[in-house]
Formats: C-alpha cells, structure tokens, sequence
C-alpha cells in the first residue's frame, strides 16, 4: 500500500532534480548509493552536484624530471617507469619505481597496496604521471602518484583543468575513486535540466555580475579555462554567502519583531552616583563609546543583543557593571555569568568592592557554594532583594529563579555554548538584554557571519599607562638566563606566572610534566626567598581558591599553573608570563595568557619557551606573538594559519558546512553578500515581490537544511 502509494506521488510530481534520491543516477546501483551515503553524506543529486572538486590539475603543461622541487603543488609529467624494487623490511617495506623522463629521472614510492601497484604498472610504458613532489632524506620523490598510460588519456582531459575529487577507501573499493566520481558527475550533467531554477534575482546578477547558476555548477565540475572557473567560484560563493547572511539578517529582524525589548526609559541615581563618586578611574573614550551604544539600545524598546569585544585589559568590566546599574535604576535585576569559579570570585570581588556604600546587593553563586548560602543566594534572588547574582555556569540551573531579570552579562562567552546562553533568556517570560563579551578579538568578517544577527560594539582603546608588554622567544638553553631575570623582577617587588599546557588526550603526560615543573621551580627558587602557588584544573575548587588568594595577596611570588588562569585573572602586580611548551598552545591561547600581565604600571614581559626544533607553524605563531601585541592582528593570523574550522565558536554554530566558500579567505565577498542582503531586508523584509520568489523559496532550502539555531547564535 505505501509502495503503491509513493509510486502514485511520483507520478503526480516528478520528484525535484536536486531531491532525486542517488540511486536513480546511471552507474549508480544500490550498493554505491549506500557507500555514497554513508561515506560523503551524499543522498541526493543535489548532494552530488554540490560535492565540488577540491582541487584541479593543470593538464595544460607537463613539467620535466629537472624541474620538480618539494614546494610545488599537484604536477604533471611524462614518462616511463624502468624499474621496480620493493626495500625494507616487514613493516618499513615499500615500492621504489624509478620514473624517467628526457630530463632525467625521479623516484616513486609506494607504501601501501605494493602488490596491486607491481601487477597494474608495465614498466617501460609511456605514462602521464600526476602527484604532488615531497623530499625525503634529501632527494624529491612523488608518493602515491597517480598514472596513467598515455595512450588512455582521452584528449578532452589532456587539455583542460582536470577535477579531483574527494574519496574515500570504501568508495574507491567500489570503483569510486575520484576518476569514478567523475564519471558520475559527467552524468548528472546530462540530466540536469537546461533550465535550471536560478536563484538569485536578476539585477543581482548583473550589478555583481555573477554568471547564472546553472552554467556555475556545470563549469565548476567541467571548466574549459582557468577564467570560467574563477567564474564559477565566485558565483557559488557568493550564493552560499548571501544565503547565510540573508538567514543571520533574516533571523534579527524576525527577533525584533517578536519580542517587546523592555524600556529601560531611567539612567538614574544607582547609574549616576556610580559615575559621579565611585568611578576608580576616568572612563576611556572607547569605553563611554560603548557605554552610550548600550544605553541607546535598552532604551529603544527593542531587546538588545550586543556583542562587546575588547582585547584583554581593555576594560570590559566596568562596561557591564555600568549597564546592569542601568536595568536597576530601571527596577529590573542583572546577572553576570563567567566561564569558570576563579573569575567569577574574582568579578565578585572586584564589583562588591565599587559598589560598596551605593546600596545595591550582589551575590555569588557558583557549583561550590555551601548549602546555606545558596539557599540564601536562590531565595533573594525569587524574591527580588539580591540586584545583581554574579556566577559561573551554576546560574543558568533551573532552580535559579529571578523576580525579574532585566540585564544578562556573558562574560568570555567563546567559553560558552550558544544552548547555554540561550537558556539565560528563558530566565524571564519577556527576554531579557543580552550583553556578551570577548576578549577573544574576531576578525571582522568572522565576526559578521558568527554572531552576524548580534549588534557589535568594540572597545580599541587601552586605559592610559599601560606599556605595551614586551614578548622574547627563548629556547631550554637560555633557562638559567630566564630564571635569573626572574629574580630580578621579583626582586624588584613583581610576581611572577609560569604556565604549562594542559591538554586532553595527554593529560596524564601533561600533568607529570607540570608538577615536575613545579618541583624544579621550588629548588631553583626556595624558600623563605620565594613563595611559590600552584593551580590547575584537576584540583579542588576550595584548594585553588585558596592558592590564587595567596598570589593574589602577593604571599607568593610565582604561580605555576595551566590554562586555567587564561581568563579574565587579573593581578596587575604580576608584570612576567613564562609560557613552557609555547609551540603547543594556538595563537589566540597565547595571545589571551599574555594578557594577564601587562595590567600594571610596571614594563611586562612574556616570555615564550619552546625547544629549538619548532614546525614551521610554530615558528609563525610563535614569532607573530613577538612582532605584535594586536589582538585583532593575531586573530587574522590565527584564522589565515588554522584556517576557520578551529576558531573560537565556529564548531558549535555549524558554520563550517559552507561548501565552497571560506570565511578566512573570502572575506571581500562575504562584505558584499551581506550588503546585497542587507539591501534586499530593507527594500522587502518578507519577500512578497513576485521578483524575489526565488530568493524566498532558497532561503526556506536552506532553513530546511541548516535547522533552527535557536534564538541566540
Ligand atoms: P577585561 O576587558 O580584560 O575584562 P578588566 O575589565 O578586567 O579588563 O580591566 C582590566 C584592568 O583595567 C582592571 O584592573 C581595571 O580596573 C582597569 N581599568 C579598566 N578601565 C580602566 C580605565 N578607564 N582606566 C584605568 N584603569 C582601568
Ligand atoms: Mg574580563
């Protein structure tokens, strides 16, 4: 009966071509459908079609023996293969071909599949070779190349860019190895409709100039020159892009209308008194700046979703304090939330101590609070009588009930899950004004496409004073000289950090290496001269507590820890960070570890300790720490070196299913597609215009597709 029944449906509506299931391809049977499914997620002729190349060869030019160093990409060459050994032994054994052409000759290795390779190669046979040049033990050699007898290669390919696709064993094991796959993209070719729906509207097209859709996915597969596919890229990237930014654009302006924001009409006296007689230090620039752009928000009766970044030591705090007193005046409540129990005591303190004597209550709440108080901590909460609850992740637990929650602070929210926040909003039936900072800088154009649906405020200014911290690579040579500039600073009254990294699938390892350090630091700097603390993650959360207030009260002189302290710890007396194993932490990891020091009056220095054999990333990340203290720099260079998959954030927003385009390199093109969708917002928010059909029906695709992310991205 159902069989009949999606038979009939089938008839009444041929399925989509994009819908198609694979299996309905020529030279797709049900056995490489399933591994096509299952493999590379393809399941549909939309699937397939969007499964683009993710390189070409240049079949134009063959290069000769005598040119072929390690830097080059994918070549290709012509000649012959004289002679095969297998080396080594057992595990270590490999094919060596030698391949030799007019110029000269090259070796060839083969580490796996040696018997298939001795069966299939003829030696002596001209062949095109392609592979991507590598060194070994000093001389060039190609590993795993592709061959191909030159009597096979049709001259179709011979002339043009060839695709390469990606694969996977089990694929090839069914005849679907890259050359397979493009059997089968020759295929849908034929299939797909000449009229295939465009989606972007006309004078989209031509004021960008972008080539229509269908002629774009069928170069982008099969470009007959380097220009048409240039072509092809940038039309499907800008679709992808313009898409992605229409659905952030789409999704604020539907949030705006949703929900009332609460007016808070009021800057009053908890606001005012606060600038006028508790103010520490005169506000930077940036920091008023903000300060107005927050206020204009909460009285616009729109409900604020705002972004604060600013590099760290720039001054955050103060900002969101300002702003929680705001929701006060205004008779609402405000929380702040902190990714870990160190900084959320530490803002506890620092904000109990400027609103002493202002008559607004404050209090903590974190995993570890004792019985007692947060009994007491929950019921002044419900009841209205505690103004501010500061916490770490123990706020957003049910049991937490406000009176009436107006003002919601996340502070260091990269640590945060886009769930965990959102949960913050549920706290009050009318959403509350969402503050969350970083001091993590994005790049620009991250920034737009990560938190594209948030209002971004940005303080570029550091509080006067500061000298820039100073950064020195040093290798385990130069210990006993680091250790003796140790002293000295000491010496001069200022404290010291040493950090080691602490990652997860060595753990053991890195904690053993941690507490030897540690060990070796108490020899080399003994009491009663020095004092030295010790926090890392495995510790109990009294015991930590307890050794940063030793530091803290300068009891102590040097605290040996991991990245625990990467966050917000603010101890302006310590001026040193020595960072051990530097090679191993990311770029922005430094960047935020070197920013705890630096907060005094005093010249800080941080020092970078690696050994002397560092890849040539390290060597990059490590010497970008010590040519510049910009965050915003360092986090352009860290999305160029790791590319965007690994940025703060990005994981957990499924941003990195972008198919073609790339958010590091793109970044020219993700500007104009978020103004081409910008402009399409405002001249028709729902797209009723019969000329943007096309446009609602992708985007609805594409909503399909990527699912909801919840009201918070
Ligand atoms: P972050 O932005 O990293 O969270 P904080 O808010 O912790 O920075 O501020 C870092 C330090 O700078 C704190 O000791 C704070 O008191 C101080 N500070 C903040 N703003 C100013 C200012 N305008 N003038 C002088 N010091 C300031
Ligand atoms: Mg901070």
């Amino acid at each position: 009966m159902k069989a009949a029944q999606t038979i009939f449906l089938q008839e009444m509506r041929p399925p989509d071509f994009f819908e198609t299931p694979i299996e309905f391809l020529k030279g797709v049977g049900p056995q490489r459908a399933e591994s096509l499914r299952t493999e590379l997620g393809i399941h549909s002729f939309g699937d397939l079609l969007f499964h683009f190349p993710f390189r070409y060869v240049d079949r134009t030019r063959f290069y000769s023996t005598r040119e072929i160093n390690a830097e080059m990409p994918y070549v290709q060459l012509k000649g012959r293969i004289v002679r095969l050994t297998v080396k080594g032994e057992k595990r270590r054994k490999h094919l060596s071909g030698l391949f030799q052409d007019e110029a000269g000759t090259l070796e060839l290795k083969w580490f796996q599949g040696l018997k298939w390779v001795m069966q299939s190669i003829r030696l002596n046979a001209e062949y095109v070779l392609f592979g991507k040049p590598s060194v070994f033990n000093g001389t060039v050699n190609v590993i795993h190349p592709e061959l191909e007898l030159v009597s096979d290669v049709s001259q179709e390919a011979a002339s043009s860019l060839q695709p390469v696709y990606a694969s996977t064993e089990k694929l090839k094991a069914r005849g679907l190895d890259s050359k397979g796959i493009l059997r089968l993209q020759r295929q849908l070719q034929l299939q797909m409709s000449p009229s295939l729906k465009e989606t972007l509207p006309q004078e989209m097209l031509r004021s960008f100039r972008l080539i229509d859709r269908r002629k774009a996915l069928s170069l982008i597969h099969f470009p007959d020159s380097a220009e048409s596919l240039k072509q092809a890229e940038v039309r499907l990237k800008f679709e992808e892009l313009f898409y992605l930014q229409l659905r952030l654009l789409q999704q604020k302006l539907v949030r705006t209308e949703k929900f009332r924001g609460m007016n808070f009409a009021i800057v009053g006296e908890k606001f005012n008194a606060f600038f006028k007689e508790r103010l520490p230090f005169p506000l930077t620039e940036a920091q008023k700046r903000v300060i107005r752009e927050i206020r204009q928000d909460l009285g616009s009766g729109n409900q604020m979703n705002r972004l604060l970044q600013g590099d760290v030591g720039s001054g955050k705090t103060v900002v969101a304090l300002m702003s929680m007193l705001i929701a006060i005046d205004n008779g609402y409540q405000a929380c702040l939330m902190a990714p870990t129990e160190i900084l959320a005591n530490q803002h506890a303190d620092s904000i109990g101590k400027m609103l002493e004597g202002l008559g607004v209550t404050c209090a903590l709440l974190t995993g570890s609070a004792k019985v007692a108080k947060r009994r007491a901590a929950l019921e002044g909460v419900a009841d209205g009588s505690i103004q501010i609850l500061i916490g770490t992740h123990a706020l957003i637990e049910d049991q937490v009930r406000f009176k009436d929650l107006g003002f919601v602070v996340v502070d260091e929210q990269h640590r945060f899950g886009v769930q965990q926040r959102a949960r913050l909003w549920e706290k009050n039936v009318n959403p509350p004004h969402v503050l969350v900072m970083t001091a993590t800088p994005i790049p620009r154009t991250l920034a737009m496409t990560l938190y594209g649906d948030l209002d971004v405020s940005i303080i570029d200014e550091l509080p006067p004073g500061r000298k820039p911290v100073t950064t020195l690579h040093r290798t385990d040579h130069h210990r006993l000289q680091v250790w003796a500039s140790l002293k000295q600073e000491i010496e001069k009254g200022r404290q010291v950090y040493v950090v080691y990294p602490l990652i997860e699938e060595s753990e053991k390892m890195d904690l053993n290496n941690l507490m030897q350090g540690y060990e070796s630091i108490c020899r080399d700097f003994p009491a009663p001269n020095y004092h030295v603390s010790i926090v890392h993650g495995k510790m109990k959360s009294a015991d930590k507590d307890f050794e940063m207030q030793r530091f803290v009260k300068h009891e102590t002189q040097i605290m040996v820890a991991t990245t625990v302290i990467e966050v917000g710890v603010n101890v302006p007396n310590a001026s040193v960070m020595v960072i051990e194993n530097a090679e191993r932490f990311g770029l922005s990891q430094l960047h935020q570890l070197r920013g705890r020091v630096g907060r005094g009056a005093e010249q800080s220095y941080c020092i970078l300790m690696s050994s002397y054999k560092l890849s040539q990333d390290a060597r990059l990340r490590l010497k970008a720490m010590c040519d510049t203290n910009d965050g915003f720099k360092i986090a352009e260079m860290d999305l160029q070196l790791r590319g965007p998959g690994d940025a703060d954030g990005t994981q957990q927003s499924g941003l990195m299913d972008l198919k073609i385009a790339d958010l590091a390199k793109d970044s020219q093109l993700i500007q104009v597609a978020r103004d081409a969708a910008m402009t399409l917002l405002k001249q028709d928010p729902y797209m009723d215009d019969p000329h943007h059909q096309g446009v609602k029906e992708q985007l609805s695709q594409v909503l399909k597709k990527s699912g909801n992310w919840g009201r918070i991205s």
